[in-house]
């Protein structure tokens, strides 16, 4: 490779004119310049960066400038960026045709490899993580009879009319109150409740649970920042909607694989009746799912009456993706995600603490975040104390120092295997400043 990449801590200057050339084109053709809101940089300002190529553990811009990547494309490259394996699945799929409208081997191989790893007993493969919620509520709905559904502020299920309201992700980054264009009657049939919070559900499970149709949570939430379920909360969950009759969907999209070889259900089994994935499941590519009980899965047409599809559902290049991803990750991939989390956030909560600023490290098998504040962290209320400031100044720091973090403080940090020792010391070497610039900017300062 011919270019070369500057890296060190406050090395890059704010400026960064190829992805601000970029950002100009984009502004004029694309709403807000991005295809997703929390790329544009909204809560921390400045330039989003335009990626050109990653690479294990890094990221280049468009300025020819390195990164440590620790948002993973928001959760799916656990194996890192563009690792031999899932590239040459890739390639071998293009080869042989990219989309065939018909069932592929490969179909049946990656249900296979996710009924094996996960509670369900079917699985029906969709393209995003929002086809999969959206249909596993159709599915409850129709399953059940009834309409409403119960969700918890600050859970982001993809941006689904009924689940959108008190969302987190770019719903939360963006301070948004409930989106226009998603009707009252839509809204209407979607209780939210404070995360957490078993005697809320119980409460409306004894004024409504009759006309509940299922309650619907992150396994564990990576979108308000990660606030982990307390000892209990999801079967608490399963068994106040069961003595209803509702069904629990756990949105395993954003912990699926990643935490565990079987997600968040390998660390913390429940009784749940649907489970929705995504992200490392495409292995970058798009690909997502829902399954369950077979009883439940098999009222989804055709072999029963509750309407869902995709022309390109199944598309064998995000399955070939997903699949190689998934085959290589094993008992020592978690392990080393696991570790390495933990010394990305103790390298962090250290340095802070050395520069003195307030914070919490909070994790959910190894999704974690940094959130800063004094408070006790357990629901959306509370992760909405930080002092927003303070992560902005942090964040365009680790930025210069070449690290790439979420741009807002209610997104979880995401590892993956290809961070060795060149990036780790990359990491460190840019936290003191970064705290330095979290503590000046921050209320104390
Ligand atoms: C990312 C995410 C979604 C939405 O997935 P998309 O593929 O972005 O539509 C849904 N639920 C959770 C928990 C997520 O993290």
């Amino acid at each position: 490779m011919s270019e070369t990449y500057p890296a060190g801590p406050g090395r890059y200057p704010a400026a960064a004119p190829a992805s601000q050339a970029l950002f100009d084109r984009a502004r004029a053709l694309v709403p807000g310049g991005v295809n997703s809101p929390v790329r544009a940089f909204l809560a921390v300002g400045g330039t989003p960066r335009f990626m050109a190529r990653g690479e294990g553990a890094w990221l280049f811009d468009a300025d020819r400038r390195r990164y440590v990547d620790l948002v993973c494309s928001w959760g799916p490259l656990i194996h890192g960026h563009a690792h031999p394996a899932v590239v040459a699945a890739v390639q071998a799929a293009a080869v042989d045709g990219t989309s065939f409208g018909a069932p592929t081997e490969a179909e049946v191989e990656l249900a296979a490899e996710i009924v094996a790893r996960t509670p369900v007993e079917q699985v029906r493969l969709v393209n995003s993580g929002t086809e999969a919620t959206m249909s596993a509520i159709r599915l409850a709905r129709g399953f059940t009879g009834r309409s409403r559904i119960v969700k918890f502020a600050g859970c982001y299920h993809g941006h689904v009319d009924a689940l959108l309201a008190s969302a987190g992700s770019g719903v939360a980054t963006l301070g948004l109150p409930d989106s226009p264009g998603v009707t009252g009657a839509a809204a209407s049939e979607t209780v939210v409740l404070p995360y957490n919070d078993v005697s809320a559900v119980e409460a409306v499970f004894a004024a409504q649970g009759s006309e509940i149709a299922a309650v619907i949570t992150e396994a564990a939430p990576g979108n308000m920042g990660v606030v982990a379920p307390r000892d209990g909360f999801n079967q608490a969950l399963a068994r106040i909607a069961h003595a209803h009759g509702a069904l629990l969907i756990i949105d395993e999209v954003m912990t699926g694989f990643r935490v565990s070889a079987g997600g968040w259900a390998g660390l913390d089994p429940v009784d749940a009746d649907l489970y929705t994935f995504g992200k490392v499941m495409g292995g970058g590519l798009p690909a997502a799912a829902f399954g369950g009980r077979a009883e439940v899965m098999g009222r989804l047409a055709p072999a029963g009456p509750v309407y869902q599809a995709g022309t390109l559902s199944g598309n064998p290049l995000a399955t070939a993706a997903g699949l190689a991803s998934l085959r290589l990750a094993d008992a020592s991939t978690y392990q080393r995600l696991d570790e390495t989390a933990a010394t990305v956030g103790k390298l962090a909560s250290d340095a802070l603490a050395v520069a003195g600023v307030p914070h919490r490290l909070s994790y959910a098998g190894n999704m974690f975040s940094v959130f800063f504040t004094d408070a006790d962290v357990h629901d959306y209320d509370t992760a909405r104390t930080q002092d927003v400031a303070a992560f902005r100044a942090f964040f365009h720091a680790m930025l210069a120092g070449g690290v790439y973090l979420p741009p807002s403080s209610f997104e979880s940090w995401f590892v993956s295997t290809a961070l060795d020792d060149a990036a780790l010391e990359q990491v460190a070497a840019a936290l003191p400043v970064a705290a330095e610039a979290a503590a000046a900017a921050g209320h104390g300062g």
